[in-house]
C-alpha cells in the first residue's frame, strides 16, 4: 500500500473511532476505576475495569478529550479486553514505541491491528500525550492506583 493511502486508511479508524468509541460507558460494578487526565490538550477520561485473576475481563472508560485521545482509548479497550495483565502492559510498552517514533517499529505493525493507527502520532510529538493517556490511565488501573493519573 502506498503511504499516502496508508494514511488516509489511519486517519479514517482514528475518525471512526472517535465517531462512535467502543466500550464507551460507565462501569458501575467495576474492580477498578483510575482517572486519567492530560493537562496540555485537556483531555480528561476514567478507564473502568473488571479484573478475573489477572484477566481483564471488562473494560470501559467515559470522558471528554480531543479526537486523538478518545481514538486511543476506544482502539485500547478493544484490544485488552479479554487479555492479562502482562498481554496488557507489553500492549502497552509496544503501542509506546509506536507513537514515541522508536526505531524498528514499522517492521511489526501488521500484528498491532488498528493500534497502528496512531503510527503517525509520532511526527507530532504534542499529540503523543493524547495518544497514550488511555494507555497510562490502563496502566495506573492495572497497578490498582488510587490516585488521579495525569500525563505531566
Ligand atoms: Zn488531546
Amino acid at each position: 500500500m502506498a503511504a499516502d493511502e496508508l494514511r488516509s486508511l489511519y486517519q479514517e479508524i482514528i475518525l471512526e473511532h472517535n465517531k462512535n468509541p467502543r466500550n464507551f460507558r460507565t462501569m458501575e460494578d467495576s474492580d477498578v476505576s483510575v482517572e486519567g487526565y492530560n493537562p496540555l490538550c485537556g483531555d480528561h477520561y476514567t478507564v473502568y475495569l473488571k479484573l478475573e485473576g489477572d484477566v481483564v475481563k471488562d473494560v470501559s472508560f467515559k470522558g471528554s478529550g480531543c479526537a486523538i485521545s478518545k481514538a486511543s482509548a476506544s482502539v485500547m479497550s478493544t484490544m485488552v479486553k479479554g487479555r492479562t495483565k502482562q498481554e496488557a502492559e507489553a500492549l502497552f510498552e509496544r503501542f509506546h514505541d509506536l507513537v514515541t517514533g522508536k526505531p524498528g517499529q514499522s517492521a511489526s505493525l501488521d500484528d498491532l491491528g488498528s493500534l497502528a493507527a496512531f503510527a503517525g502520532v509520532s511526527e507530532f510529538p504534542a499529540r503523543v500525550k493524547c495518544a497514550s493517556l488511555a494507555w497510562h490511565t490502563l496502566h495506573g488501573a492495572l497497578e490498582n492506583k488510587q490516585e488521579a493519573i495525569t500525563t505531566e
